[in-house]
């Protein structure tokens, strides 16, 4: 099987220069440190665009095929224009991810709002700059999205959310009638719903049926069973209503490689899976080919993005771990401290002396639980040095706070030698900008 970007652990621009420095995109990494300052988010758009491009391939031989980026893994105006000029369109949660795609030029009818708790402030945005669908999560939402519409005098596009009894923890997964989650209609909802939007709610549209079965997904199994469970509904609708839905969204999921014990499928192993079982579902149930949607976030925009660091002090427990505390750590990458999430790092400068040394990469933040990455084996790492961690352009961005009013970190994106702020630094003055002291303090 041919193997795909989002397989590798590294950037595929990434290699060692002639100062002995690691380069991403053409750009000395040590360099990039010394003009904006760490931590430093780095996005290797030649990688980005690769990945796009085995999405692309990949997909290419079913012919209604609509790629969806999902906008939480990392929301920025100029990757969203990257994968813009890709073709994709974008799977949205927030007000916040609408405005951003809507800023970036995007066209608002190939965005999707998905969301178990969507407000009516959120909902009114979206109609108001023309989002072409939202898949309805709810009854509520059902009853609340069409109000909002007839007070538009609008027709509004929907999916339907369901959950299809599908659950997958990474290596393995349960399939089962109903599944405690939070998102969606579970199975035996969904014919209440329906009627209610062929019975009551005229201003909805209903084109088809949503799900999204997980995330860091290796095996691929589960999106034959979640396409299989989708069509049969979608047949099984036609049957009883007479209701024909010609989209179906199988969400996103697939996995990458944090470290080198991560072994994730090709996309274009994922996509012959996915193809191959919605033939024979469409054939096996008896309807038309439907519209497929898909909506990858960490497979595209993960292995693109790489976080620098300079290393300050470090501690050697007597009789114990070395610990080495870097610049950063939860409050830009929280998923090590929220899920043990692994990650794998190099140092970035060249190293005269290359003895490895294992050691524990702790965060600046004041928790105990701030620890980068455990046991980790280095070139004797000591202050000054630049640590550069891999695959962290998916959910370390969007998921970074400003815990201990820390700034959050620039983002560069680099390309052909050149390198471009996309997200600017934080001031003091930022981190302030929204306090108020009321006047009865002053
Ligand atoms: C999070 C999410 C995605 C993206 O998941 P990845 O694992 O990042 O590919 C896609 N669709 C929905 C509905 C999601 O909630």
């Amino acid at each position: 099987m041919k193997e795909s970007t989002n397989q590798l652990l590294k950037p595929i621009t990434l290699k060692k220069g002639d100062s002995g420095n690691l380069e991403i995109g053409g750009c000395d990494l040590v360099e990039l440190t010394e003009q904006y300052g760490t931590p430093l988010y780095v996005i290797d758009e030649a990688t980005l665009r690769s990945v796009c491009a085995d999405y692309k391939v990949a997909f290419s031989r079913y012919e209604k095929v609509n790629m969806m980026f999902a906008s939480k893994s990392l929301s920025t105006l100029a990757t969203s224009v990257i994968l813009k000029q890709e073709g994709f369109g974008f799977d949205v949660v927030s007000a916040g991810e609408i405005y951003t795609v809507y800023k970036a030029g995007v066209d608002m009818k190939k965005v999707l709002f998905n969301g178990n708790n969507k407000s009516l402030e959120e909902l009114t945005l979206a109609l108001e700059l023309g989002v072409g669908r939202i898949s309805v999560d709810n009854f509520f939402e059902l009853d609340l999205l069409n109000e909002l519409a007839k007070s538009y005098k609008k027709t509004v596009d929907i999916l339907l959310r369901v959950t299809p009894g599908i659950e997958c923890h990474t290596h393995e997964y349960i399939q089962t009638g109903h599944l405690d989650s939070k998102f969606g209609f579970d199975l035996t909802q969904i014919d209440e719903a329906v009627e209610l939007i062929i019975n009551s709610y005229s201003n909805l549209k209903l084109h088809g049926l949503h799900a999204h079965i997980g995330s860091q997904i290796f095996e691929t199994k589960v999106y034959h069973d979640e396409i299989e469970i989708l069509i049969k509904e979608i047949a099984r609708l036609d049957e009883k209503y007479g209701l024909k839905l010609d989209e179906i969204n199988i969400g996103g999921g697939l996995g990458v490689k944090y470290t080198e014990k991560d072994c994730p499928p090709s996309t274009y192993e994922i996509a012959d899976v996915i193809i191959d079982s919605l033939n024979e579902s469409v054939k096996k149930y008896g309807i038309e080919p439907p519209a497929l949607f898909i909506e990858p976030g960490r497979s595209i925009i993960s292995t693109a993005g790489v976080t620098l660091y300079t290393i300050g002090s470090s501690k050697q427990v007597p009789h114990g771990k070395k610990y080495i505390a870097i610049d950063g750590g939860m409050a830009d990458n929280p998923r090590p401290s929220m899920y043990q999430a692994q990650y794998s790092a190099e140092i970035a400068n060249f190293k005269e002396n290359d003895s490895l040394q294992t050691v524990t990469i702790a965060g600046r933040f004041c928790e105990s639980g701030d620890i980068l990455i455990k046991d980790i084996e280095l070139p004797e790492p000591a202050e000054g040095d630049i640590l550069c961690v891999y695959n962290t352009g998916a959910y370390n961005y969007s998921m970074a706070s400003n815990y201990n009013r820390v700034q959050k970190s620039q983002m560069v994106l680099v390309n052909n030698s050149k390198s471009d702020i996309i997200i600017s630094r934080e001031t003091l003055e930022d981190l302030i900008s929204h306090d108020v002291i009321p006047d009865r303090l002053k």
